[in-house]
């Protein structure tokens, strides 16, 4: 063990003990309450949030930073509207065919017939949701500082880019600011690093704790709805993105794949495509080549409109649910279904459980029991980090195509299989390691 490890194996190491730790658990130590007190909900749960709490105080800052430093970079007005444009209609696209996707195998395969209700019983409150016209009102911030404190993306993305322009146009002082922000994004990446050396730790706890209450006996009764979803997300990560990738990145997606390593694994034991965009971002800026002025706006962009897996799972639920409760939907209403969920992905940010949500949305516009929600919810979580990581790998791709057609790929970096590996702390005293 004393060969020098890389901090992803670390996190992955982190990640299957805590996975066959919190199983464990769930299956003999579910009421053992020094175990249930202490470790359940003591310190795994205490490590776990703060570590999550840790991944979140990146984010504003980060995009802050690199999205000024990104705007700056690419230095011309022109270019920006056509990256915000292409990604937008990516986003769009790529989110449609996820829900098609899912759509149609769900037809096919058609979970749910013969299902009895009494199976699983929690139920679902809806909470409301905004209407559409108040998202696109929402974009545009009325209090910078207000949507900076609340952590508001598109917000966020909105009034930086807005800024940055305004320093592009300011001449030398704009220039003095821009230098400054190249500066203080170092230095935010060098704070990356230290929250990632604890990754290992903070990684292992959120799996025990959720494993651990979440036993995969949960997933039985359900297997039929959990394994369509699983299938689907399976092919339109391996699919519908190798072959855009392929065709449009000209980017082999084997090699993509392992890149993406360790964004998969904080966006599966996160679930929140929010708290990873840290991770995402270094990754596809030091392992898969793409320029920060790209990946800076692309990035946050995607975390918040782009949730692809949240999309198949809503295609899913609603075959399902549909069958469960013998509502028989005609095509309209599947048309409505594949505009609502892309429209819902696009006003709801990347957290925890956010898809449910939006299911909630797409229910009520065509017409299903919204408590019928409650049939799925035992499974969610686990399906929430599947698709978390599907999602991530969306605005990845996206992100990668949009780079090619703006040239801002370097092939060397994603050839270099050592290229951006996760940096161990350094400090500058700091003995040699031996
Ligand atoms: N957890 C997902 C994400 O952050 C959203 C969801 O499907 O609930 O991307």
């Amino acid at each position: 063990m004393t060969h020098k490890m890389t901090l992803t194996t670390k996190i992955l190491i982190g990640m299957g003990l805590g996975l066959i730790v919190g199983s464990l658990i769930n299956q003999f130590a579910l009421h053992i309450p020094f175990i249930q007190n202490y470790f359940v909900g003591g310190v795994f749960h205490v490590i776990g949030a703060a570590f999550i709490n840790a991944l979140k105080m990146l984010v504003v800052p980060l995009v802050t930073f690199s999205l000024i430093c990104g705007v700056c970079g690419i230095g011309d007005i022109g270019a920006l509207g056509r990256i915000g444009f292409k990604s937008f209609a990516l986003y769009l696209l790529t989110t449609a065919l996820a829900i098609t996707l899912a759509l149609v195998i769900a037809i096919v395969i058609a979970p749910g017939e013969g299902f009895k209700r009494g199976q699983s019983a929690s139920t679902f409150v809806a909470k409301d949701s905004p209407p559409i016209t108040d998202v696109f009102i929402n974009i545009v911030p009325g209090n910078p500082v207000e949507a900076f404190a609340q952590g508001n993306m598109l917000q966020i993305i909105f009034f930086v880019i807005i800024f940055a322009i305004a320093m592009l146009m300011a001449g030398e002082a704009g220039k003095q600011i821009a230098d400054l922000a190249e500066k203080l994004n170092e230095v935010m990446m060098k704070v990356v690093t230290i929250v990632m050396d604890v990754a290992p730790v903070g990684v292992f706890c959120l799996m025990a704790k959720t494993f651990s209450e979440q036993g995969l006996a949960l997933i039985l009764p359900m297997i039929g709805y959990f394994s369509v979803v699983v299938l689907c997300l399976f092919l339109h990560a391996f699919g519908t993105y190798s072959l855009l990738l392929s065709t449009f990145a000209k980017l082999s997606p084997l090699t993509f794949i392992k890149k993406m390593r360790p964004a998969h694994v904080f966006a599966f034991s996160t679930a929140s495509s929010n708290a990873t965009i840290p991770v995402t971002l270094q990754v596809l800026e030091k392992r898969i080549g793409v320029n920060n002025s790209t990946a800076a706006f692309t990035v946050p962009f995607g975390a918040t409109i782009n949730m692809d897996g949240t999309a198949i799972m809503q295609g899913v639920a609603t075959v399902f649910i549909a069958n469960v409760y013998q509502i028989d939907l005609g095509l309209t209403q599947y048309l409505t279904i594949i505009g609502m969920s892309v429209l819902a992905s696009i006003g709801t940010a990347g957290v925890p459980g956010v898809g449910l949500i939006m299911l909630a949305m797409v229910f009520n516009q065509v017409g299903l029991p919204v408590e019928g929600i409650g049939l799925i919810l035992g499974v969610d979580r686990l399906l929430d980090m599947l698709r978390t990581m599907v999602n991530i790998t969306g605005d990845a791709t996206v992100t990668c195509i949009v780079a090619r057609g703006e040239n801002t790929l370097d092939d060397a970096i994603f050839n270099d299989p050592q290229a951006g590996v996760i940096e161990d702390i350094n400090l500058p005293h700091h003995k040699q390691a031996s």
